[in-house]
């Protein structure tokens, strides 16, 4: 069996160290480029969403590469995601791959459809002991990838080299991924983090700040977002996102099970603009995009993938946010003919607007009302 899984942030470091492990091999999909899009898109329905086009397209460059499983979340949803797995299933026996086997984790099932999914991949007769042991190993894997990246996202804006944030970064993931057992991952974590101390950083320096909401996939995957993150952190500007592997497992996996509420916060805030959740991520940008202009963030980057419902909602209610919590919004769309050159340009000119921003604020001139 040769497992492939779509290209999510830091998941594949967990699933390569965990197969590894397990002795299963791992096919590690491409970064997705333009041909993953095309490839996606000529087989995809017109209609479907950019993530829907991306994965389908890295499934078909891992079966190139040898995969024949392929490995898939799915789940009831108010948007497609929930319906992604069985129609890629279907296009990929269609196009001529009916060899593939497609193996699905319910994660409304939360652990234990994990579980469930986990013994379909390795074996009825797995102990939950040894279960929870493959869990927690990869949760520790995806922990200290998410802890590296936050650190190399606050690092790069204030690094006289942003360049060399960006390579210990880079080389982070291969060397995590080697750690077999949990002493060797600590001993690689805390080198890295060593490391990243020794980074030169350029006095009394005060990046902008901004925020990176929107569609789950476009902002955890640089691939998707065409390295927003580290274009933006060349420029002096450093983003927080809330869209993280870890947090995303803790939710689904465990508090949904025992009940627990999450996200207090970001829905209260949103609740006067939208009294439902509409699917997405469609509530958390409109509450982050409040408490965000609330704690004086420079700016809010909104990203969403052509014909995503939940965020074409969201971007509608945006005006209505933002005039009564002034904060300047940029809003991507992207779809198959979004280009980097044009994205950069767009991401320097809100840069020029933040920072003019700025000045004006601290002279105490100039309108500070949000923008769109
Ligand atoms: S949230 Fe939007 S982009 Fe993501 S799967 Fe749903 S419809 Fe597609």
């Amino acid at each position: 069996m040769k497992v492939t899984a779509p290209r999510a942030g830091n998941l594949w470091v967990a699933l390569r160290a965990a197969l590894d492990q397990l002795g299963v091999e791992y096919v590690e999909p491409p970064r997705p480029t333009q041909r993953t899009l095309n490839l996606g898109a000529r087989y995809s329905p017109e209609w479907m969403c950019v993530p829907f086009k991306i994965v389908l397209g890295n499934f078909i460059e891992a079966i190139e590469l040898g995969a024949d499983t392929v490995v898939m979340a799915e789940g009831i949803n108010l948007c497609r995601l929930g319906y992604f797995a069985k129609l890629h299933e279907q296009i990929l026996h269609d196009i001529g791959y009916p060899h593939v086997k497609m193996l699905r984790f319910s994660w409304q099932e939360k652990i234990i459809g994990l579980v469930k999914f986990l013994r379909g991949v390795l074996g009825e007769d797995l102990s939950w002991r040894e279960i929870v042991g493959y869990i927690k190993y990869g949760l520790q894997q995806i922990i200290v990838m998410e802890d590296l990246e936050k650190r190399a996202h606050r690092l790069r804006p204030r690094a006289v080299n942003p360049e060399a944030v960006s390579r210990l970064w880079q080389q982070a993931g291969p060397r995590v991924s080697a750690a077999h057992t949990a002493p060797r991952l600590k001993a690689v974590a805390k080198a890295i983090h060593a490391e990243l101390d020794r980074v030169e950083l350029k006095p009394g320096f005060e990046p902008l700040r901004v925020a990176f909401l929107g569609e789950f996939m476009m902002v955890l995957e640089p691939s998707y977002n065409m390295d927003l993150e580290e274009e933006l952190g060349k420029r002096g500007v450093e983003v927080v996102r809330h869209s993280w592997i870890a947090e995303w497992a803790k939710i689904w996996l465990f508090l949904e099970l025992i009940g627990l509420g999450h996200g207090d916060d970001f829905k209260k805030a949103a609740r006067p603009y939208l009294r439902r959740d509409v699917s997405g991520e469609a509530m958390q940008t409109l509450g982050e995009t409040v408490l965000h202009a609330q704690e004086g963030f420079d700016g809010i980057i909104h990203i969403q993938p052509f014909t995503c419902m939940p965020e074409i909602m969201a971007q509608n209610i945006m005006p209505r946010v933002v005039s009564d919590h002034p904060i300047p919004v940029l809003p991507l769309l992207v779809d198959e003919q979004t280009g980097r050159a044009g994205l950069i340009t767009r991401l320097e000119a809100f840069v020029d607007l933040m920072e003019r921003r700025r000045v004006l604020k601290r002279r105490g001139t100039g309108s500070q009302r949000g923008v769109v």
